[in-house]
């Protein structure tokens, strides 16, 4: 196997990465067996060191933020999982920019603007997934979506990180340029809006929402499948009657349809089957198609 080799486990060991990390606690899910390596890179040129050791080994290699939309598999992952979250690069602002690291926590974030006197992320407080990652997912919620305030993204290009003007055009509904493994984001620069009196309010009302109509005490990926056009993925998923519906340790949540927990003791296998279970009754009761909005981790993983 490519990851016993003695070079690549020392060099990544070296660098500080960890050895053997069960996948359950680094995604919200809660389930998947070992990954091999977890590098919480320090900076850029320790992102790229880990890279080359990777390329020149043909070391699969998955990059995470904060694992919150995310599915790995029950045997593990035989790779290098770079984890772009938790990252000291604390957010500068001036004027009305701010720039932060990926792996900074967009709630910590859009809290922090909503402080400083600033709107543009209120209806994204709550979502738990790092800037990196919602700049990748393009995460938005109740009406506000992180692309509206995108202006710069310093991201992997070519062997190294460089700033662009962010590729607006291409961004829409849960879609973006800037999902790995098409690139890295590192950093990313917002432009917000001064604050028009209501930018707390409307936070704490999309708050108050999240906890009355989200399962928020039970681990899950929030929404598992995207919203289909002229649908609603909860309702249609309610309309079959799966509300409550379980497999082994995974159920459709009987708060909300549209979210697939684990109730306890889920494993990745059963979050799967139920996913399949969901789409198969969707899709031959109402001949709607539920495309995931969860990624499978092999989908994530390449080899350089
Ligand atoms: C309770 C709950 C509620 C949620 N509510 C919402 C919601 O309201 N709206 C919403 O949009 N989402 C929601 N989500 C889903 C999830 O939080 C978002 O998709 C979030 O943006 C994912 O960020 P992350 O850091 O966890 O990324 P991860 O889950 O770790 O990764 C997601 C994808 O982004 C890629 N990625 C991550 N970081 C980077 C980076 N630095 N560079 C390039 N690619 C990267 C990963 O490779 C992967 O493809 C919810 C999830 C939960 C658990």
């Amino acid at each position: 196997m490519v990851y016993n080799s003695e070079f690549v486990g020392r060099a990544l060991v070296e660098l500080g990465a960890k050895v053997n990390v069960p996948l359950s606690e680094l995604v919200s899910f809660r389930v998947g067996g070992p990954a091999a390596f977890v590098l919480q890179p320090k900076g850029e040129a320790e992102l790229c060191a880990a890279l080359g050791i990777c390329q020149a080994e043909h070391l699969p290699v998955v990059l995470l933020g904060n694992g919150t939309n995310v599915l790995p598999a029950d045997e593990g992952f035989r790779g290098l999982i770079l984890q772009l979250s938790g990252d000291g690069a604390a957010p500068v602002f001036q004027g009305d920019r701010v720039v932060a690291g990926a792996g900074y926590s967009l709630t910590a974030l859009a809290k922090e603007s909503v402080q400083r006197g600033f709107m543009g992320l209120e209806r994204l407080c709550g979502i738990p997934g790092t800037l990196g990652g919602a700049v990748a997912m393009n995460a938005g919620a109740y009406g506000g979506e992180i692309k509206s305030v995108l202006r710069r993204v310093r991201c992997f290009r070519d062997g190294a990180f460089v700033w662009e003007d962010a590729r607006l055009e291409q961004m829409g509904y849960r879609k973006s340029p800037y999902a790995w493994p098409s690139t890295i984001v590192a950093a990313v620069e917002l432009q917000l809006l001064p604050d028009d009196g209501t930018a707390a309010a409307t936070m704490a009302e999309c708050m108050q929402k999240r906890r009355e109509k989200q399962p928020l005490n039970l681990p899950s990926a929030g929404s598992t499948f995207k919203r289909p056009e002229g649908h609603f993925a909860g309702a249609l998923i309610e309309g079959c009657g799966l509300k409550g519906f379980a497999m082994g340790g995974a159920q459709v949540s009987e708060l909300h349809a549209g979210f697939i927990v684990n109730r306890g003791g889920a494993t990745a296998g059963d979050i799967r089957a139920l996913m399949n279970h969901v789409q198969a009754q969707v899709m031959s009761e109402t001949g709607v198609l539920l495309e995931p909005e969860v990624k499978g981790l092999e989908a994530l993983t390449c080899i350089f």
